[in-house]
This record gives C-alpha cells, structure tokens and sequence, in this order.
C-alpha cells in the first residue's frame, strides 16, 4: 500500500497509452525500462496509473536501492511513510538523501538503519526534526554493525556541537581521509537546493571564527587562500563572512557598503561593477534576479522593483489631489 503523505503533492498522470505489443492493462516493456530513471514524485505517481505499474514498482527492490526524498514531498513524509517507502529495499538499501524532511524523527530514521544496516550514504540536510545526539546514535549503530558508512551529509541539523562533529568524524571517515583535502566554494546552490553532494565524507565543519558546526566556506580568491598554510583568514561559515553571489569571493565591510544590489544578494566590488544598474538607484540585479528587471529596453536599460513601485505610488498619489 502507497502512502497516502507522500503521494498528495502531485495529481496522477494519464494512464501510459499502451503499445501493440502489450497486451491490454499491461504496461508497456519500454515502460518499465523508464522506472529506473525516475524521480521519486514520478514514481509514485506512475505506481497509481494501473496494478500493472504498482506492482512493477512497489515490487523490484532494485528500484528503492537509493530513495532521495526531496521539496515538495519532504513536508509531507512522516516517520511511517518513510518506512513503508524503505522497506521495499527489502533491507538491502544502500543510499538514503532526505532533503529537508522536518517531519522524520531519530526514532524513524534508527528504525530505517537497523533494517538496512547496509547504508554507505546518509545525507540529512535541514531535516529539522533529527538532533545532533540522535545522528551519533544512527551513525553508531551503523558503524558498529557493517561499517560502510562513507558520506554523510548534516548541515542544518539543530545544536551540533564540536564533539558530535568529532564522534561522527570518528565513526565515518574511516577510510575516507581526505576530508581536510577538498575545498567547499560558495555558491547560492550549495544554501538552497540542500544537497551538497560533491566527493567530500562530511559537508559540516567547524567555522575558524565562530566556531560552530556549519558549512564552511573556503575562498575562490588566490591571492585569500595562499595566506598561512593554505588555509585562508577569510575561510568561514555564512554568517561570519559575507561571500559573493556570482564568484564566491569573500567581501569586506567597505565594499559590502558599496556595492548594493536591488535583491538581498551579496557581490564584490569587482563583479558589482561589471552588472547593468537600475537607471534611477545605480543598483545591480544579481545573474540570478535579473529576471525581476523592470521596463528593460533594447539597450539593456531598466529600472528595478522598488524603484517602479515607488515611482507608481508617488503617481498615485499626485493623481489623489
Ligand atoms: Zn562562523
Ligand atoms: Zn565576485
Ligand atoms: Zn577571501
Ligand atoms: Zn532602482
Ligand atoms: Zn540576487
């Protein structure tokens, strides 16, 4: 049976026309062929067109090998759905990726583990219902029992502190040493789409300045990151150094100050400077925003939101008297 939270968020498709050579209510061969491929949204909604296809899906465990649970279905699966969903793996589930999942608990999620000792990868980003001592716990009990866990995935997870961090270092990075080795560079994917999924054992770490576990940014700079060791001054999490949007470079007050944007980005001096500017505040959109330009004319000129709510508000008021 399919459960019904993680199924709600998408209407259920046509049912698939079927080809000459199926027989009637079958579903086609080349079909089945494309289940392997789909997204998890897709699959369970594929499994709702006919028996044929729910059958097909809810019962080749090769299919549940890797669940990736990602927006708009994360706010809706719970402890129970989850489990019905990795139960089809038949224990043998190897990858799990909840992508900001706030309704799964410790409980659940050691559930899940202890019948698919198996997993290697568990990346649990802005899963805002897991805490730091639960994870240690769900780490142990699959390191004690196969040891494969090789990549983790935490930041978000509420009051992580240094020797959580150093525990799950312990328990995961065995054989996987090069933690230290990779670079993390900032850009506005790695904060809003989750999913962190580059080579390295673990996204968090501990930030140099403030000290908490968080994803620690090194600098896209050169000249930054050739200051003592390697290791640049300016290498920190978020929220101790400000970075830009476009090349990843850190950003000083100063230049904070003068290169204001007209969205709620960040950039440097040196890309600031490169970006068209609205024609009455001198402001840039960043590459990201520049879709939210305002009567933008063949050559490139335009003005940005506030400025054209502003101005449509002094009309109004001088049409008011
Ligand atoms: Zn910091
Ligand atoms: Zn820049
Ligand atoms: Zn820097
Ligand atoms: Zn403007
Ligand atoms: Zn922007």
């Amino acid at each position: 049976m399919l459960p019904t939270t993680a199924t709600a968020a998408s209407a259920p498709p046509p049912p698939p026309a079927a080809g000459p050579a199926s027989s009637p209510g079958e579903p086609h061969a080349a079909l089945l062929l494309t289940l392997g491929y789909m997204r998890l949204r897709e699959l369970l909604a594929c499994a709702r067109a006919c028996r044929g296809l729910r059958e097909a899906v809810a019962g080749d465990p090769l299919l549940w090998l890797r669940l990736v649970v990602e927006p708009p279905l994360s706010h809706r699966i719970t402890d129970e759905a989850l489990l019905a969903l990795t139960d089809r793996a038949q224990g043998r589930l190897r990858s799990l990726h909840l992508l900001g999942c706030p309704r799964v608990s410790d409980a659940g999620l050691l559930r899940i583990v202890e019948r698919n000792p198996d997993v290697t990868e568990l990346f649990v980003p802005r899963c805002t219902g897991l805490t730091a001592d639960g994870l240690v716990k769900i780490i142990h009990f699959l390191h004690g029992h196969k040891g494969n866990l090789s990549r983790v995935r935490l930041h978000g997870i509420c009051k992580m502190t240094n020797h959580h961090l150093d525990v799950i270092k312990s328990l995961v990075c065995r054989g996987s040493q090069q933690q230290d080795a990779q670079a993390l560079y900032y850009n506005h994917r790695v904060h809003e789409v989750l999913n962190t999924d580059d080579g390295r054992p673990i996204d968090v770490d501990v930030c140099p300045l403030c000290r908490n576990v968080r994803l620690v940014f090194d600098c896209t700079r050169k000249n930054c990151r050739e200051v003592k060791d390697g290791r640049s001054q300016c290498r920190a999490c978020f929220f101790c150094v400000a970075r830009c949007e476009t090349c990843g470079g850190c950003i000083d007050l100063e230049e904070l100050g003068e290169s204001g944007l007209a969205c709620s980005d960040f950039l440097c001096m040196d890309c600031w400077l490169k970006l068209p500017k609205c024609c009455t505040c001198n402001r840039p959109y960043c590459e990201r925003h520049s879709n939210l330009k305002e009567n933008l004319s063949a050559s490139g000129e335009f003005t940005c939101q506030e400025c054209t709510a502003f101005a449509t508000s002094l009309k109004s008021l001088g049409e008011g008297y």
